[in-house]
């Protein structure tokens, strides 16, 4: 028997104390007994005098969708989950909401949500506009099933370094799901909405704050600040933009550490960011809100020595913020083969066959087309001092 079956052999109140009984959490996010938001679900309804009903969906924080290979591996489970958590609270009324950019996936799943009578929608979920509802994360409905199916484990769905998602029990450390190369180049760690130090990897995954699934390495080739901005840029993208704080504050985050990148940081940054990141987290009502600021908040506080070399050195540690970077050609290894005037999409190299070739970086963005082709490691991206090179054409080992 399937676990929707099993479920329909039961009355409301034994669905109900089962879910108590092997005490499912709600996953992501709001966490807690999933037995206790079901029952407030249904004291809101009354309270509120609306009627009662279950929405399940993504974090509207989630901005990686990692989470969302729980729904697209098996649709079937997580539309059972529905479907008996409908049942606990004795509600009809059942949604499945996806990321509004996800409208193929919307339509996949039509026919098989329409056998469990579960009305599929896209885009953000409206927290004033579901009051009374019970609002379940996919994951929560995906371990419903897997309950009532008898195959339940408590546990953490993980995606590592964009690895497709699995679940893993309770305990596990995360530094049990990194290759023993990423363990060893670990530099920081992306767990959920924070920018961790690497000794996070000691954690078990049910503390590790992995809400959206996503864990990702950063070794001494990532710049903390960049991934810091394309994270703000993420949830800039998916703010719904109706909050004051949230639309007005990504906005403000998001230009301070792009500017940091770009070599014009400020010292007042610092303080800035956390006023405002803290002033997001407390008066935004939904999940984007309340936790897209952490990453700067975290990154702030974990990396100070990253800022400071930005900031007040005007370097980037990592040698990835391209205005921070000094690019040259080393003349004692240039074979004057020519693979990099070739490439260079911007014209920032000169040279003949046979000459030291020689690299502009007036126009350079650091692209890093020209080391790529370069066979001897000629060409170096510094944080450093560019050494003496040639300003007119020298022959290959001509150069003193
Ligand atoms: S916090 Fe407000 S603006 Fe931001 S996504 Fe939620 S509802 Fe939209
Ligand atoms: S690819 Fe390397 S070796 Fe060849 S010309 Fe350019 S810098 Fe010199
Ligand atoms: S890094 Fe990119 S832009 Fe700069 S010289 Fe090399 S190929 Fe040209």
């Amino acid at each position: 028997m399937s676990a929707y079956e099993n479920a329909k052999t039961m009355s409301r109140e034994e669905i109900m104390e089962k879910i108590a009984a092997l005490g499912i959490q709600e996953a992501g996010l709001c966490g807690g007994s999933l037995a206790g938001r079901l029952a407030a679900s249904l004291a809101e309804a009354e309270e509120e005098k609306k009627e009662t009903g279950i929405v399940a969906a993504l974090n509207n924080a989630d901005t990686d969708y990692a989470l969302l290979e729980v729904l697209k591996n098996d649709p079937e489970k997580v539309l059972q989950g529905i479907a008996i958590a409908a049942m606990a609270i004795g509600t009809e009324r059942k949604t499945l909401h996806v990321p509004e950019s996800e409208t193929e996936l919307a339509d996949s799943l039509a026919q098989l949500a329409a056998n469990y009578q579960v009305e599929v929608a896209a885009g953000l979920v409206n927290l004033r506009a579901n009051k009374g509802k019970a609002i379940i994360h996919i994951v929560t409905a995906a371990d419903l099933a897997d309950a009532f199916g008898g195959e339940y484990v408590p546990g953490v769905y993980v995606s590592v370094n964009g690895r497709p998602v699995k679940k893993v029990p309770n305990g596990t450390k995360v530094a049990d799901l990194l290759s023993e190369e990423e363990r060893a180049e670990a530099r920081a760690l992306i767990l959920g909405y924070r920018m961790c130090k690497a000794d996070a990897a000691a954690l078990p995954v049910e503390e590790a704050g992995i809400a959206n699934g996503v864990v990702k390495v950063l070794t001494s080739h990532h710049c903390v600040v960049v991934e810091t901005e394309k994270q703000l840029m993420a949830s800039r993208k998916q703010s719904c933009g109706k909050c004051v704080f949230c639309r007005e504050g990504l906005i403000q985050l998001q230009y301070m550490q792009k500017e940091i990148t770009q070599g014009r940081g400020k010292a007042d940054f610092a303080d800035l960011t956390k006023e405002i990141g803290e002033a997001m987290c407390f008066s935004t009502p939904c999940t984007l809100g309340q936790n897209s600021a952490k990453i700067a908040l975290t990154a702030m506080e974990n990396f100070p020595a990253e800022y400071e070399a930005h900031i007040k050195k005007k370097k980037c540690p990592s040698a990835v913020c391209a205005k921070l970077v000094n690019i040259y050609i080393d003349p004692k290894h240039c074979n004057g083969c020519g693979a990099c005037e070739t490439v260079c999409p911007y014209d920032c190299i000169e040279g003949q066959p046979g000459y030291i070739h020689m690299l502009d970086d007036f126009d350079c963005t650091k692209c890093g087309k020209c080391t790529e082709v370069c066979e001897t490691g000629a060409i170096v991206i510094t944080t450093g001092r560019v050494p003496r090179v040639p300003y007119r054409l020298t022959k290959v080992g001509r150069f003193r």
